[in-house]
């Protein structure tokens, strides 16, 4: 059965990003449950990434199954060109998490709630009587999808290269990145330093042409970059200074991920005017974007006369069962306090992780919440990138081991080095300690193998 399915694999289905090992599917999945699935030759596995990040309840869950359903039979698809109830219910809701007044418009992804927001923001400034603020910033190793608007965004080199030209008016700054940063270790004054670099471009582009700057709270997909409390005040002072708008892509932090709401309630006094969402919004088991806008730059359209014509339309965005999915998710996730319980287990069970940085080729491990990333190097004083193999064994051995892990960091060859673990937010507690246990036992038996490897060799 299992050759049958992979021939057909091969034949038929188009991978998205590596998943091919010499041309074989590397994981078919067939069920899962809880944080746990099951491949289609039985073994069972540990999904220690969520998904993409994205199934923060874990697999099976009867009342979320159930919303969807529900909503199918009694609605099964109307336009948001005119309305619905779960999708009234879902923004009233998500205007209550964002603590201020929002409206929110959706879509069916990250990478489209991040394009309406880039829509939005332009059209505002114009009806605001500024129609030359057209350009965003955003940072280097930053993701922000796929689509060509939200390509522009994403500052990783080798993603965009192949589909050059992109959207004009995109310009990339440095991330608090402060492991590698040119300007000293002290954490909190580097990332300060790349908070007044964003002030700088803005001032020396024009901040009469900059309509708005696009950040993750913390930078996930790009080797999880954690700055210091006080970048994300700086940055929000300086947006509002300008008069540009601060557009918060929550797709990933959003919804329990770091141990709050939303990963930007970890510093004081931030407003985003704009806050995109989609993975976490439905634990990933039906697709919808949410691009939350402030009232204030809705009723500039208001204002124009033009608040029906935000030009903008998707025959799926917020496809009711989808909303109805979302409210079930963000309900089960206040009943059961999944986001004291990430900020607790995140800092106790998880933060045993830490301990990994006596590994000599760990140079350094981050985290807030339950978002994990182990960056490998191959010396710790000058900080190069670990080599594919080590990095590739210890994702081996984990999955030798029934735990699936991730990595990332930057497309530019070498830099590819950060180890990711996302596990999902309702993981049981024996669930986060098989984890912790693999992990660590994976970095023990890598390490006693290239301890053989040099003996062998020598
Ligand atoms: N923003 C961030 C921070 C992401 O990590 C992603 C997806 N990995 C996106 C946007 C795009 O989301 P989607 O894949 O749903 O289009």
């Amino acid at each position: 059965e299992m050759d049958s399915l992979v021939k057909k694999d091969t034949d038929h289905l188009w991978h998205a990003m590596h998943r091919y090992v010499e041309n074989q599917p590397t994981m078919v999945a067939e069920s899962g449950e809880g944080s746990w699935f099951t491949d289609v030759n039985g073994n069972r596995y540990l999904d220690g990434v969520s998904g993409l990040w994205c199934l923060n309840l874990g697999h099976g869950r009867q009342e979320i199954i159930d919303a969807a359903a529900d909503q199918m039979k009694q609605l099964s698809y109307f336009p948001l060109t005119l309305s619905h109830v779960p999708a009234i219910d879902l923004s009233a809701k998500i205007s209550q998490l964002l603590g201020g007044s929002y409206k929110t418009f959706f879509s069916n992804s990250g990478s489209e709630a991040n394009e309406a927001a880039f829509k939005i923001a332009r059209q505002y400034h114009g009806q605001n009587g500024n129609p030359g603020k057209y350009k965003f910033i955003s940072r280097y190793r930053a993701y922000h999808g796929t689509t060509l608007g939200a390509l522009s965004a994403t500052a990783q080199a080798n993603r965009r290269m192949k589909y050059d030209p992109g959207v004009p008016g995109f310009l990339h700054t440095s991330p608090p990145y402060s492991y590698r940063s040119l300007f000293g270790e002290d954490t909190e004054k580097s990332d300060l330093i790349a908070a007044e670099m964003i002030d700088q471009m803005i001032t020396w582009e024009g901040a009469e042409s900059v309509a708005g700057v696009i950040m993750e709270p913390f930078i996930s997909g790009g080797g999880v970059i954690i700055p210091s409390k006080a970048y994300l005040t700086r940055v929000s002072e300086i947006c509002k200074k300008h008069d540009v708008l601060l557009i918060m892509d929550e797709v990933v932090s959003g919804f329990g991920r770091t141990g709050k709401m939303f990963g930007f309630m970890h510093s004081d006094d931030v407003e985003p005017d704009i806050v995109t969402m989609a993975k976490g919004l439905t634990s990933g088991y039906l697709p919808l974007g949410a691009t939350a806008v402030k009232s204030e730059i809705y009723e500039k359209f208001k204002e124009a006369g033009d608040h029906t014509h935000f030009r903008h339309v998707s025959t799926y965005g917020g496809h009711p069962a989808s909303c109805a999915v979302a409210l079930k998710n963000i309900e089960i996730i206040e009943r059961e306090q999944i986001v004291n319980r990430v900020d607790k287990l995140g800092e106790s069970i998880l933060g045993q992780l830490k301990e990994l940085i006596e590994h000599e080729n760990v140079g350094e491990v981050r985290s807030v919440g339950f978002l994990y990333g182990i960056e490998m190097v191959e010396d710790k004083k000058t900080k190069k990138p670990a080599s594919d193999q080590l990095i590739g064994s210890i994702i081996g051995k984990c999955k030798e081991n029934g735990l699936i892990i991730g990595r990332n960091g930057d497309t530019v060859p070498g830099y590819n080095n950060v180890l990711i673990i996302a596990p999902p937010l309702s993981s049981t507690e024996a669930d986060l300690e098989f984890l912790v246990n693999t992990v660590k036992s994976a970095f023990y038996d890598v390490k006693a193998y290239i301890r053989t490897e040099k003996t062998s060799r020598q």
